[in-house]
């Protein structure tokens, strides 16, 4: 398990659970065998972590990252949260208190901080406005706009395309 705060690929996986595919919004934690089905896939123990919990910890998390809710708004996913200090051959870590129903949340929470902090900006919406999932820009020239240049990337390069062909 990652350092506390290094979580990234976790808190995107969580960001992106809702994808909309042919115009349809999937939820993959719509109910609860869904999320245990994703806590699973992201090597997560299935217990604890309801999905109603991580459904509102994503959906807190859109709304800061869009800018449609305060940094502040995400702090009730925290109260009662304990952290551990323990000190390792690589340094001080910070550990979670795992038994906490709310351990992912906050795990992805801290994630977003810390990308937030170091690397603000990147982190963003796909370019493609039918598109509900982020990305996570790593490029130098941080010029990534697509959440995946095989799927959003070719069918919005393949609509221009078509727009320049009608006009001519
Ligand atoms: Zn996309």
């Amino acid at each position: 398990m990652p350092d506390l705060g290094h979580d990234e690929a976790l808190m995107l996986a969580l960001l992106n659970t809702a994808p909309v595919i042919d115009g349809v919004r999937r939820d993959e934690l719509a109910d609860t065998e869904g999320a245990q089905a994703w806590l699973a896939a992201q090597g997560w123990p299935a217990a604890g972590n309801p999905a109603r919990t991580l459904r509102e910890a994503r959906d807190a998390l859109k709304s800061v990252i869009l800018g449609a809710a305060s940094p502040a708004s995400l702090d009730p996913f925290l109260t009662d949260v304990r952290v551990a200090p323990a000190m390792t051959d690589e340094g001080l870590k910070w550990t979670l208190d795992e038994t906490s129903d709310k351990s992912v949340a906050v795990h992805a929470i801290l994630a977003w901080n810390t990308l937030n902090t170091t690397s603000p900006g990147r982190l963003r919406p796909c370019s493609n406005p039918d598109c509900e999932l982020f990305l996570i820009d790593r490029s130098k020239a941080n010029n990534a706009r697509w959440c995946s240049m095989a799927v959003c990337g070719n069918r919005m390069k393949a609509r221009r395309h078509y727009q320049r062909s009608r006009q001519a």
